[in-house]
């Protein structure tokens, strides 16, 4: 795979090219909530819609087979792409959020009773939280949480203070949404699974960048969407080892998930059919396929060492601008995300301002409560890079900032002299 020219790169997204009011243009940092689509992926939506709009697997006719067959076969590249060894162990689903619980509600479930623990850590977002709650609250499970350190990062030994013999399950996230913290996941796996606890791998942010191949990085289940790699919103994975998949019921009923039905019962579809009742988001999982094969083309290594010199660019520049704390670790322990806290600026009134300037971030809690609360904060800013992003991007950003707080600064009550 080869990297084209950055500016050959910008041109396959369609809504980089725009300006958000005239004369102002899009500068566009808010990858972490969803990044933009390229060309093959809006054109592989629009030729299903437009030449192959069947239902699969049902039809017996040319237009159904060809859907059946460009819709399984984006499940092949998402298994290449993760590096799963069967194409079995792909489920789709709606997203992170439905794939993890997916797992909670199946998995969970059958194999969890009272008094066994979770641990899971400081960084996670909802999606990965929320579920184990509920399912804690079901049958007494109890969580466990690794504290992170004061710059973000979550170590291995804070993982390893909390697991104990009552460990099943460890589930963390592979990157930080709010801090762009990469997870050392390696030692994690290779701790839970000495206590004999499946790691479960939160992947919204880490698939994206590239971050996990399941052949070499034996995680027992992953969940990640499609909406922040370059694919449509509505398609996601939960990737699950066989085995596992193999002994879990499925979560929900209905059509396509059943081999043969009778008034008292029905014997399940083999995998992954067997958690896909109904009509599947074709269409989206047809696109996400199409995006797998934009991801493929480029050098993932160049992508990479793209995004942390952004890091090191942005820590840089955003440095001179005074009165901004990047929070969370140093570029070499985060991917793409710029978590802040602006002096003297809410977050919200600082997007706000940037949007002035046609700088799309994104200001809040982030679906991630706790980790604010462990960072004393009621809201940060955030602004978060991918492939296509340039120095310029982080250039208008530091403006754009400088200048909200020069607005802010110059509206506050004076004292008369
Ligand atoms: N986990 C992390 C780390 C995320 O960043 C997100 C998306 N913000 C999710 C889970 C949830 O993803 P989705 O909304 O696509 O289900």
């Amino acid at each position: 795979p080869t990297t084209p020219a950055l500016d050959d790169l910008r041109a396959d997204f369609p809504a980089l090219d725009q300006e958000v009011r005239p004369g102002v243009r899009l500068t566009y940092l808010d990858n972490a909530a969803t990044t933009l689509k390229p060309w093959p992926v809006i054109r592989a939506v629009q030729a299903f819609d437009a030449e192959y709009p069947a239902n699969v697997h049902r039809g017996i006719h040319t237009l159904s087979e060809r859907a059946t067959e460009a819709y399984e076969s984006a499940r092949e590249k998402v298994a290449r792409f993760i590096g799963a060894a069967e194409v079995e162990e792909v489920v789709w689903t709606r997203g992170t959020t439905e794939a993890i619980n997916l797992i909670a509600q199946s998995w969970g479930r059958t194999f969890l009773k009272e008094g066994d623990e979770i641990v899971l850590s400081d960084l996670e977002h909802h999606a990965n939280l929320i579920p184990w709650q509920m399912l804690a609250k079901e049958r007494g499970v109890v969580l466990r949480f690794a504290e992170i350190s004061d710059d973000g990062r979550l170590e291995p030994e804070a993982v390893e203070r909390v697991l104990s013999d009552r460990t099943r399950v460890v589930a963390v996230t592979a990157m930080s949404n709010v801090l762009g913290t990469v997870v050392p996941l390696e030692p994690i796996v290779a701790m839970a699974h000495d206590r004999g606890a499946i790691v479960v791998v939160d992947g919204a942010q880490g698939v994206p960048h590239r971050a996990i191949d399941v052949g070499r990085l034996p995680v027992d289940f992953l969940a990640f969407s499609g909406h922040k790699m370059c694919g449509p919103t509505g398609i996601g994975v939960l990737y699950g080892r066989r085995e596992l998949l193999e002994a879990m019921p499925p979560a929900w009923g209905g059509g396509s998930m059943v081999l043969r039905v009778s008034r008292e019962g029905a014997e399940w579809n083999e995998l992954p059919y067997k958690f896909e009742p109904g009509t599947p988001p074709i269409a989206q999982a047809i696109g996400l396929g199409a995006a797998v094969d934009y991801l493929s083309r480029l050098d993932s290594e160049a992508v990479a060492s793209h995004e942390r010199s952004l890091m090191e660019y942005a820590h840089r520049r955003l440095a001179e601008v005074g009165g901004v704390r990047i929070l969370g670790p140093e570029p070499e322990y985060k991917g793409g995300i710029l978590g802040m806290d602006v002096e003297g600026v809410h977050p919200h009134d600082l997007a706000q301002l940037l949007d002035r300037h046609g700088v799309a971030v994104r200001a809040g809690q982030h679906c991630a409560m706790p980790l604010h609360h462990r960072l004393g904060l009621p809201a940060t800013a955030r602004a978060s890079a991918y492939l296509y992003n340039t120095t310029d991007d982080f250039d208008r950003l530091a403006e754009a900032i400088a200048d909200a707080r020069r607005l802010l600064h110059d509206r506050r009550p004076r004292r008369p002299a």
